[in-house]
Parts: structure tokens; C-alpha cells; sequence
């Protein structure tokens, strides 16, 4: 007899560039503002902001994505996308690469009317951010085939349209600084994504909408936006 009182969720996966083997995702942490906006800069070493959505949000890229319900204002945001292959607390700078197993481009899809909401009420952004489907990201690549890029365009076209470009370079946190910091904040586990932020040029999307988006010597990814419900 099963131990389980119904079949227990079969767990999210990923494709792992150049390998059969896939990538078990577990919790999925995301970096607020990581890139030279032009506004709020100074306050942007103070100390970095982190939210999460779920691991059910995460899809691995390509094909349809569903426009989510609730919003007017869905828009598209690029991001490095940490895979965490090593878990721990308290990690230091010096060995937090250590800890990443790979690297993905990814999507923090945002219902940017629902958080405009959220931030002006002083709630939470969990109805901006954490919806099903929010975060499609393309196949995970190893660190012993690329190492730790730290350099690299950023981009992301819409309809062939470029929308956002910027590169690693540009980082405000280094990929060290965010691992050593969260992990400050919450033990890492293996399978952990984090979401490292988005440069400037984020915009809403529509039905139909075909993303194109990228990471130079990590990945590319596309999907299409399905219609609204
Ligand atoms: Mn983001």
C-alpha cells in the first residue's frame, strides 16, 4: 500500500545541455534589481533583495507559454539563472562557486500591474511574481563545460524586436556575492535556482508575442505567448 495519501508530485526537472541526465529542481530564489536602471542607483550596494516563486512555476522553455489570468501588464524580464549543484549555509565568497553546478538563461515573467499594486500597498509579491508558468528557462549547461562566465551580452527580442540588452559585466552583485548572501539568509540546497536580475528595458507582452532570448556562451530560450484566457 502506498505511504502517500495520493500520489505525490512528481517534481520539476530540466534539460542539462549535452547530457540525457536532468537537472531536479528544488526552490527557486530570485535577485531584485541586479543592473544599472538609471534611477535608484545609489541605493542599489546597500543590500540585495530576494523573493521566491515556487518550483512548480518553473518550465523548461521552448513552445507555448500560457498569458497568465489577472493581469493587463505582463511583462518579460532575462535573467542568469544560478543552478545550485552543492548545498550550504554561511558560504563564504571565496568558495561560493564552489556550490553552482551550471548556469541557464531564464524568464522571470512578472505581472507588473499586480506588483505595482503590491509595492504601493506595502503587500507582499508573491500575485506579481509566482504564478504558474512564470519562470521558463532553457537547459541548464554544466560548469565543467563553460566554468563561471562573468562576462557575456544579455538580451531579449520580442517579434524579432530587441527589448533588452545589456551583459554580465554589468552586474551589480556577482554571482559569489548573491550565493555567499542568501545563503546568510537560508541554508542552499541542492536543485536551488536563483534568478539574478534583469537589466533595463522590460515591457509588457501580448498573445502571440514570440520571445527570443539569450545569454552569449550560456543559452538561448523561446516561447511563444499563448492566448489570454
Ligand atoms: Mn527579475
Amino acid at each position: 500500500m502506498s505511504p502517500f495519501v495520493f500520489a505525490p508530485d512528481a517534481g520539476v526537472t530540466l534539460d542539462v545541455q549535452g547530457s540525457d541526465a536532468r537537472f531536479p529542481v528544488n526552490r527557486v530564489f530570485c535577485l531584485g534589481r541586479n543592473y544599472p536602471w538609471g534611477d535608484a542607483q545609489d541605493a542599489v550596494r546597500q543590500a540585495p533583495m530576494f523573493f521566491m516563486k515556487p518550483a512548480s512555476a518553473v518550465l523548461q522553455a521552448g513552445g507555448e507559454l500560457a498569458y497568465p489570468p489577472l493581469t493587463r501588464e505582463f511583462c518579460h524580464e532575462i535573467e542568469l539563472v544560478v543552478a545550485i549543484g552543492t548545498g550550504g549555509g554561511d558560504i563564504p565568497e571565496s568558495s561560493a562557486l564552489e556550490h553552482v553546478w551550471g548556469y541557464a538563461a531564464g524568464l522571470d515573467l512578472t505581472r507588473r500591474d499586480l506588483q505595482m499594486a503590491a509595492k504601493a500597498a506595502g503587500q507582499p509579491w508573491e500575485a506579481a511574481k509566482a504564478f504558474d508558468g512564470s519562470a521558463p528557462i532553457g537547459a541548464v549547461v554544466p560548469v565543467s563545460r563553460i566554468g563561471h562566465p562573468d562576462r557575456g551580452a544579455v538580451w531579449l527580442q520580442v517579434n524579432g524586436v530587441e527589448r533588452q540588452r545589456s551583459s554580465l559585466e554589468q552586474q551589480i552583485w556577482s554571482v559569489s556575492e548573491i550565493i555567499s548572501r542568501l545563503s546568510q539568509s537560508i541554508a542552499l540546497r541542492p536543485g536551488d535556482l536563483i534568478m539574478t536580475g534583469t537589466p533595463p528595458g522590460v515591457a509588457a507582452l501580448e498573445p502571440g508575442d514570440v520571445i527570443s532570448a539569450g545569454i552569449d556562451g550560456i543559452g538561448e530560450l523561446s516561447v511563444r505567448v499563448g492566448a489570454r484566457r
